[in-house]
């Protein structure tokens, strides 16, 4: 058996409790619509969000950062997702947690870096040329020819294909009459032929192409030049991280990040600074060449005043790179002192940082909205529930947590299922809550009960 390296999910996760924010919700004037893109609430933060969206898109923004400021469950996340959304689709957001830095095997500046590559991405546009025919002529040939001496025989598969702009004779790589003849392509069939810079790549029924084929002989697998049916863009979104990682643990294979995992000939096993600045050079050449184009995004650190002055000092560093993602802070502290000194400061964080810093403030919610969030959240768990229950899980929100409050809500329609019934009820919810602790009651029994556990 084989030992898979494990994954970490927890971004995926983190973001996954969101799935139902598409924006801020705002107007094109940058009004708060009250309830719009999955928001509710939170209007002022939402207001100072688009403003900030305006700056970043007027340049307004670079060397600068953000701060939310406000008690845990009050949408800082949810507002920084909102902000990446409205910077365009596929920007992508990295959340992490202050705390996140403190590994025992990697550097904390370390982890920084990996966070701020994930956070910034590259648009890679490729041109696909796409042949569209029909097969008038598909046979094996056997032809003789001299390769460096040898004298082998080269086996060639000739295809006729009738395009828009007339019949031509294709020489192709017998691999793919092998695969022709699997998938029963006849004389009359209509198949796809991509190509790329002249060289067949693929060949399939569809220009989905279903059907790969791997040719590496392209000297001998020409197209007729200038007569492309129709160019195909192919549009691949991913990270500078994903590239490290990519070039760090090069697979083979035919999908675009294997291919780009392949750049550099030397393989590393891990990601370093030298292959982070080969990678750089290679992506600034994609972007001189215009076939990527650098999409900055959105890195979130929760929790900033666990960050210490190392961490501080790189970040300001960082901001003023111009490969810098938009960063956003997240703190519920008020004033305390900056982590690793004696030294006081708002937030914890360090004055030459804080001013460098748009600060927003988010407000805890009221039992009507935190209902909203509820019952969004419902409806993309896809999970029934009365008003009743509703209005009851409200209140467990109201003396919890939002986020406790939400996550009663799967394990809710679990008991449902189980008590025969497809919508929750407030005794479903009564009996999960009993069952499970939120950090408040569970704090406070520790406390009542203190002289029973070890301390
Ligand atoms: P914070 O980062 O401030 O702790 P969060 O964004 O992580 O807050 P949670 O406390 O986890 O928010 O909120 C629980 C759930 O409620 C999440 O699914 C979140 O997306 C959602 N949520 C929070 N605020 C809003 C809002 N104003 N409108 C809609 N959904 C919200």
């Amino acid at each position: 058996m084989k030992i898979e390296e494990v994954q970490s999910t927890t971004k995926k996760q983190r973001i996954a409790t969101h799935t139902h924010i598409k924006g801020l919700g705002l107007e094109a004037t940058g009004k708060v619509i009250p309830l719009a893109a999955g928001f509710v609430g939170q209007v002022a933060a939402r207001e100072a969000g688009g403003l900030v969206v305006d700056m970043i898109r007027q340049k307004k923004m670079a060397g600068r950062a953000l701060l939310f400021a406000g008690p845990p469950g009050t949408g800082k996340t949810a507002l920084a997702l909102g902000i990446s959304q409205e910077l365009g689709t596929k920007v992508p957001l990295c959340p992490m947690v202050g705390s996140e830095v403190y590994s025992s095997e990697v550097k904390k500046t370390e982890v920084l870096m990996e966070n701020f590559r994930r956070a910034i991405g590259l648009r890679i546009k490729e041109n696909k040329e796409v042949y569209e025919g029909e097969v008038t002529e598909l046979s094996p040939e056997e032809t003789e020819s001299v390769t460096g001496g040898y004298g082998k025989a080269i086996s060639h598969v000739v295809i006729g294909l009738k395009t828009v702009k007339g019949t031509k004779q294709l020489k192709l790589d017998p691999t793919i009459y092998d695969a022709l003849i699997k998938e029963k392509v006849a004389v009359g069939d209509v198949i796809y032929i991509e190509a790329n810079s002249g060289a067949v790549k693929r060949v399939g029924r569809s220009d989905a192409f279903a059907t790969e084929f791997d040719l590496e002989a392209e000297e001998y697998v020409p197209l007729p030049k200038g007569e492309v049916h129709k160019k195909k863009e192919i549009v691949q979104d991913v990270t500078l991280h994903d590239l490290d990682a990519a070039n760090a643990r090069p697979q083979g294979g035919q999908d675009i990040l294997s291919l780009m995992g392949q750049m550099m000939k030397p393989r590393k096993t891990e990601i370093t600074d030298k292959l982070r600045q080969e990678i750089n050079k290679v992506v600034n050449r994609y972007i001189d060449e215009g076939v990527a184009e650098l999409v900055p995004g959105v890195l979130f650190i929760d929790e900033v005043h666990m960050l210490d002055m190392e961490c501080f000092s790189y970040l300001n560093r960082a901001l003023e790179s111009s490969l810098s993602p938009i960063v956003i802070f997240a703190t519920n502290r008020g004033i305390c002192t900056v982590r690793g000194t004696d030294m006081s400061s708002p937030h914890g964080i360090p004055v030459d940082l804080l001013d460098r810093l748009v600060i927003i403030r988010t407000e805890t919610y009221g039992p009507a909205e935190m209902i909203q969030i509820l019952a969004i959240r419902a409806q993309v768990e896809e999970i029934s529930i009365d008003e009743e229950s509703l209005a009851y899980l409200g209140e467990i929100g109201q003396q919890a947590s939002l986020r406790h409050a939400v996550q009663l809500l799967s394990p809710g329609s679990v008991v449902a299922k189980m008590n025969g019934r497809e919508s929750i009820c407030k005794a479903d919810l009564e009996e999960v809550n009993s069952l499970y602790l939120n950090a408040k009651t569970s704090a406070k029994l520790l406390q009542e009960q203190q002289d029973r556990y070890i301390s």
